[in-house]
């Protein structure tokens, strides 16, 4: 029994061992197709098939990978803390370094849907929290480019494969995804809608300058030189 691949990342990465393509050839080819609109799924089965492989062995399941951020995410308190730190800066970077909105609404969602609040508490190495959140970035971007319905302007909808465990989250992100678009913003800290240029660190101005003084998390410097494409790492750098 072949370890179950989580992302994308992984994913391709398992076919390029098998086929002996170059993880970048094929990532570059599931890009293209991604671009075009088509599903992750289905053009991780071209791939795989023109290469002649069986696409059964290469699935990837969004209820398995919803279930690992949700684990990562009960871990810890204060390294859950410190990576939705590192991701809101994220998400609001420039260039490469940007973590796709989508993917960050659909982490909002797991995060808040947490029944049990992680509780323990142990000091973080800043490598360790840096390799989870890269984790958590390529976890849920696969699960965006999963349960989401894709056109080459962006969400489009729920994809038909969404599992039923995961549609209220696939709405959420779709809802809120638009809503961004038409210039509109949820502040992630008290919800309330605002315009999206009137946002600061991706809250209402009333919620920033209400925490104005003393947060030392968004003082830090976003993580990382990597580099990223829209759904995880384009290079085999690790
Ligand atoms: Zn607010």
């Amino acid at each position: 029994m072949v370890p179950l691949s989580l992302t994308a990342r992984d994913l391709l990465q398992k076919i390029a061992k098998d086929t002996g393509v170059s993880y970048q050839a094929i990532a570059q080819d599931v890009n293209e197709g991604m671009k075009q609109g088509i599903p992750l799924e289905r053009c991780v089965q071209r791939v795989v098939e023109e290469n002649g492989l069986d696409s059964d062995e290469y699935r990837l399941s969004p209820t398995k990978i919803a279930a690992e951020a949700r684990r990562i995410l009960r871990e810890d308190y204060t390294q859950t803390l410190m990576i939705s730190a590192v991701l809101g800066q994220l998400v609001e970077a420039d260039g490469t370094e940007r973590f796709p909105v989508p993917a960050f609404f659909a982490f909002l969602e797991l995060l808040s849907g947490l029944e049990d609040a992680p509780r323990d508490i142990k000091s973080e190495a800043s490598t360790e929290i840096e390799e989870l959140t890269t984790r958590m970035i390529e976890l849920t971007t696969t699960l965006v480019s999963l349960i989401c319905r894709w056109s080459e302007g962006g969400i489009d909808g729920v994809a038909e494969s969404c599992p039923t465990s995961l549609r209220e989250i696939a709405k959420t992100v779709y809802r809120k995804t638009k809503m961004l678009q038409s210039g509109l913003w949820t502040c992630i800290s008290c919800g309330k809608v605002v315009e999206a240029k009137d946002t600061h660190a991706l809250m209402c101005s009333e919620c920033d300058d209400g925490i104005s003084e003393g947060r030392p998390l968004r003082t830090r410097r976003p993580i990382g030189t990597r580099d990223r494409s829209g759904y995880g790492q384009t290079s085999e750098s690790e």
